[in-house]
């Protein structure tokens, strides 16, 4: 490593030379207190900024091992360091130093949840961040001097204030990994309780706005389980001193959520699906937990669906088309939600939220004059409503579903919870009453088993990720999509997906899972090799310097199925 003097006298000569000279940078350099990694030269001011490290070694950072005691620990450990340093970086850096990008300091530091990124990265050894930087530069020509106040200068300063354990930060620190570790017992709770969620009194679930994900701050109403639902599950830290905590069981079943239109269903079923991942301290949903094989559901009219067996939803399709193995470059929104069903099914998901909102309604329900009109001979579609209680009961698939607008579901739920002025009421027997009073007239499908889906197994050379010269080409679309090769994967319809560094670690995580695709190798087994190797290397190995973001496999198996050129084989095992 060459000692900061050299940095600074290899600045001053770089300094109004052109700005290719600035390649002299890459490599490892000392800074006050730091070790910095210049690892990629921008070629030009306007270009994406240069990507550096910025290490600083434990024996000088001095963070308690207890940090880094379990995966989950270090995990959230990492992720408060990156938004120590974005912080740290809106208080030193002062902004443009030049043309283009000049003087820019960048972290990849993530939003609500705490997930595993590649901004941060703590070991025994040392805690390093991957910054992005703007190098200086007047129209084309490089600023040396400027280039050695932003990298001895502000870099040495934001290590100081960002990777040290001040007291202070020890504490948030400490905070963060506790509250990430007690969302991992609560989720590990959950089966053992027969539930698949979790909300803790006194949960804040309402959004600051339909663009942000920050805690709504005024006029929210805290979440209060009804009597009937409260369950009491423990923590491994104590929250205001206590290691039970008390809140509502969403018990495994068929569970409705009810009420009338703006009185909170929508936002319950976000924050469900949403807390899949634990959320940081002050979120509101940091201690409402989801079960972590939960898949949110929607329509999707216009998606592709490749080799998908759908048959337990949808048969007899005019054209003959068989659905069994059913294959459209432009699905209907019945059955794009079918297919949606299944492939989640087909990921290992056993809890399923869809929301009326965003559902296909002739997929949900029809009703007894539809039935009356249209003959069933005419009607390929078996609504949802008739099929959640085989799912339940023969693939232990449990449904929360949120509906206003049909009571036709009261005959199969298990639960009904009515959402009345943002606070939640047990009305299971109201509604059975209902039932009882006011039957539906309707003909229910007949209780034919839920066979499970048959498998698929996708084919290596229908993924390609190669585009003019280049042998990968990913691309983020924030989180609506990723350009991969030549083809755009919309993710719009796939939730959660909540950061675009996730969702360029999906696109990553296809190439990856080439490697694993073979002869019989169906979808699951392929998702279990990524994930061991995910365990294995972390997520920053799926595309070096890139920022990423790890997914769960339910969102990198939503994007295969929803990649146009997928080919896939029957399994012969089915
Ligand atoms: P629904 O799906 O029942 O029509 P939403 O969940 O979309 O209703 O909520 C309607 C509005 O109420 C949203 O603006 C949401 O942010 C707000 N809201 C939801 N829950 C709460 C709460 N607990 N306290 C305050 N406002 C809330
Ligand atoms: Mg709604």
């Amino acid at each position: 490593m060459a000692p900061s003097e050299t940095l600074r006298a290899t600045l001053r000569a770089i300094d109004g030379r052109g700005y290719k000279a600035y390649r002299d940078l890459e490599g490892t350099w000392a800074i006050p207190g730091a070790t910095l990694f210049v690892d990629h030269v921008q070629g030009d001011p306007f270009a994406s900024p240069s990507r550096m490290r910025v290490r600083v070694e434990q024996s000088a950072a001095q963070w308690p091992a207890s940090l880094l005691a379990t995966r989950v620990r270090r995990i959230a450990f990492e992720d408060h360091v990156a938004r120590r340093m974005n912080d740290a970086i809106d208080d030193v850096v002062s902004g443009r130093r030049g043309s283009g990008k000049s003087g820019a300091v960048l972290i990849d530091a993530g939003q609500q949840a705490i997930i595993e990124r590649t901004a941060a990265t703590a070991c025994q050894a040392f805690v390093e961040v991957r910054l992005e930087v703007g190098l200086p530069a007047a129209g084309r020509r490089a600023l040396g001097r400027e280039a050695e106040e932003l990298l001895c200068g502000d870099l040495a300063e934001l290590a100081d204030r960002a990777l040290h354990a001040h007291p202070r930060a020890i504490e948030q620190a400490t905070l963060a990994a506790d509250t990430a570790e007690n969302h991992a017992a609560l989720q590990h709770q959950l089966d053992a309780h027969d539930l698949v969620a979790f909300v803790a009194d006194d949960a804040i679930l309402p959004r600051a706005g339909g663009n942000s994900q920050r805690v709504l701050e005024r006029g929210a109403v805290p979440f209060s389980a009804p009597p009937s639902l409260r369950v009491s599950l423990e923590v491994p830290h104590a929250v205001e001193g206590a290691f039970q905590l008390s809140g509502t069981g969403i018990p495994r079943g068929i569970t409705l959520i009810v009420g009338g239109g703006f009185h909170g269903k929508s936002t319950l079923l976000q924050a469900l699906e949403r807390t899949v991942h634990p959320h940081l301290p002050g979120d509101g949903r940091e201690r409402v937990v989801m079960h972590p094989t939960a898949a949110k559901i929607r329509a999707e009219d216009g998606r592709s669906v490749t080799g998908c067996d759908i048959h337990a939803f949808i048969d007899g399709l005019p054209g003959g088309h068989s659905t069994r193995h059913f294959t459209t470059q432009d699905a209907s929104g019945s059955t794009s939600q079918a297919a949606g069903i299944v492939e989640a099914i087909e990921a290992g998901s056993r809890v399923l939220l869809l929301d009326e909102d965003t559902s296909a309604t002739n997929f949900l329900v029809r009703d007894a004059r539809m039935q009356a009109l249209v003959a069933q001979e005419h009607e390929p579609i078996t609504p949802f409503l008739d099929r959640a209680r085989a799912l339940y009961d023969r693939l232990g698939v449990s449904t929360v579903l949120v509906v206003g607008g049909s009571g036709d579901g009261f005959d199969i739920a298990d639960t009904v919870i009515e959402m009345r002025g943002f606070g939640a009421a047990d009305v299971t027997q109201a509604a059975r009453e209902v039932a009882a009073q006011h039957p539906t007239g309707r003909t229910r499908a007949p209780a034919t088993p839920f066979e499970p889906p048959l498998g698929r197994v996708p084919i290596a050379a229908s993924i390609d990720p190669r585009k003019g010269r280049r042998e990968v080409h990913v691309e983020a679309r924030g989180t609506d999509g990723v350009r991969f090769g030549t083809e755009d994967i919309d993710l719009r319809g796939v939730e959660p997906v909540i950061e675009a560094s996730e969702a360029r670690a999906i696109g990553y995580a296809l190439v990856q899972c080439r490697d694993f695709m073979g002869q019989d190798v169906e979808v699951p087994a392929v998702l279990d090799a990524l994930e061991a190797w995910l365990d294995e290397h972390g997520v920053g190995a799926l595309g070096p310097r890139a920022n990423l973001a790890r997914p769960r496999r339910f969102e990198v198996a939503a994007a295969l199925s929803r990649l146009r050129s997928l080919r896939v084989k029957k399994s012969t095992e089915s």
